[in-house]
């Protein structure tokens, strides 16, 4: 058995979706389990609908009429007869988040926002799952908030895996053609959530990982995973084979190209991850997978931008150990900080992270309560995985360094613009 995952770009409008079914027809076997994103860019459109609904109701209509239009319009392109089916599932989904926006009482951001957001992948694996039957491609559609079942932290919510193993496995039988969505599911009141921005990747290996898959393929508008990213770096090599560790490290670091958490399922029962290129069906990509590493030659380049970094010293020079770290990184934690690299002395602690729910300045009230501290704002963090032993400083020219850190395996630097 096999799982598949199609990311936003691979259906970014009608073509994108035909070439979806060309892809499985050029396939020697199809997979069983299809998970799919929300079209293009819907899911920010979806977030925009939840942030005027907050910030300014009177223009919820207008946002929401957009990604009607927006699907209606590859509706008209990829089915003949407006009367098909497809249209009324498609309005029905839209209508049902509209209702909802209508009647609800609740003013938690998150859980609104997990309630809207999910409705992209519902209608775009409608469609496909619509327009593969019309090709002769039978299936299933699935809806995933019945299967992927989580705890109730909205906009980020942890997979409880017992019960989302014993949904799935009911669910998905072998020689099957199923359709569902990527980044959704849902809480033990039958609420939606969602497992984080790009989480179909996680999706589709939490699928693989329930279903005992022999393999989980990622289609991408790349051709595999690359040492560095095309819109940075002018020549990059693809990388044929590499380790789940090397994956990871890769993806915890800046690199994009799959979801950081989606190795772990698949690593725990050694199914291997292909990350191949929708725009060549038979081009076989990258395979991450146990044991087998990247050539020690081929060093990968990494960049996160907009990090964060401060330094924490004690208010009256006693030393920053154990108990002060303990307490620094739960304090970190309790804001929903992403912490990347930290560097310490005896009485002072350097830590670089992001703060991707915008928590820094109720995190800076409280720690300054306790430390001094200066802060940096908007830093970079360049990672160099196999440095070379004559690793030019290059990435980091033109920059103020922070920190320079290197040990024989990664090389990074913490920099100002
Ligand atoms: N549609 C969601 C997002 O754009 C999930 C995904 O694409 O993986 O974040
Ligand atoms: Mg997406």
């Amino acid at each position: 058995m096999e799982v598949y995952k199609f990311g936003g770009a691979s259906v970014k409008d009608a073509e994108a979706v035909r070439n979806l079914l060309n892809v499985l027809q050029a396939q020697k076997q199809l997979p069983n389990v299809v998970v799919v994103s929300a079209m293009d860019k819907s899911t920010n459109a979806l977030e925009k609908v939840v942030a005027c609904y907050f910030n300014d109701r009177k223009t919820v209509s207008s946002s929401f009429q957009e990604i009607r239009k927006f699907h209606s319009n590859i509706l008209l392109d990829l089915f003949d007869n407006d009367q098909h089916p497809v249209f009324k599932s498609v309005n029905g989904f839209f209508d049902e988040v509209l209702r909802f926006l209508d009647s609800n009482k609740s003013t938690n951001y998150n859980f609104v926002y997990d309630q809207v957001v999910g409705y992209g992948e519902l209608v775009s694996t409608t469609i496909i799952s619509h327009f593969l039957t019309e090709n002769g491609l039978n299936n299933q559609w699935l809806d995933a908030r019945n299967l992927i079942k989580t705890n109730n932290t909205y906009r980020t919510a942890s997979l409880q895996l017992s019960k989302t193993q014993r949904h799935i496995t009911q669910a998905v039988k072998p020689n099957q053609l199923y359709i569902t969505q990527g980044f959704i599911g849902s809480d033990s009141n039958n609420f939606s959530t969602t497992l984080g921005r790009e989480g179909s990747d996680y999706s589709a290996a939490i699928f693989g990982y329930c279903i005992n898959a022999s393999a989980v393929t990622v289609w991408k508008d790349v051709p595999g995973i690359l040492n560095a990213d095309p819109k940075l770096f002018d020549q990059t090599l693809l990388i044929p084979e590499m380790s789940y560790n090397e994956a990871i490290e890769q993806a915890y670091y800046g690199a994009t190209v799959i979801h950081p958490k989606t190795l772990q399922p698949l690593y725990q029962k050694e199914i291997p991850l292909f990350v191949r290129s929708f725009n060549d069906a038979v081009a076989p990509g990258t395979c991450i997978r146990k044991n087998k590493f990247m050539p020690s030659t081929i060093c990968c380049y990494m960049l996160l931008k907009h990090q964060i970094f401060i330094t924490l010293s004690t208010l009256d020079l006693s030393y920053i150990v154990e108990k002060q770290f303990k307490k620094i990184a739960a304090l970190l934690q309790s804001h929903q900080m992403k912490i990347r690299l930290t560097q310490n002395s005896a009485i002072s602690m350097s830590i670089c992270f992001s703060d991707p729910f915008g928590h820094k300045e109720a995190m800076l009230h409280e720690l300054r309560a306790k430390y001094d501290v200066s802060i940096v704002d908007d830093v970079n963090l360049f990672t160099v995985l196999n440095p070379q032993t004559d690793q030019p400083d290059f990435i980091a020219q033109g920059t103020e360094i922070l920190v320079k850190q290197i040990t024989d395996k990664r090389l990074q630097f913490v920099t100002r613009n």
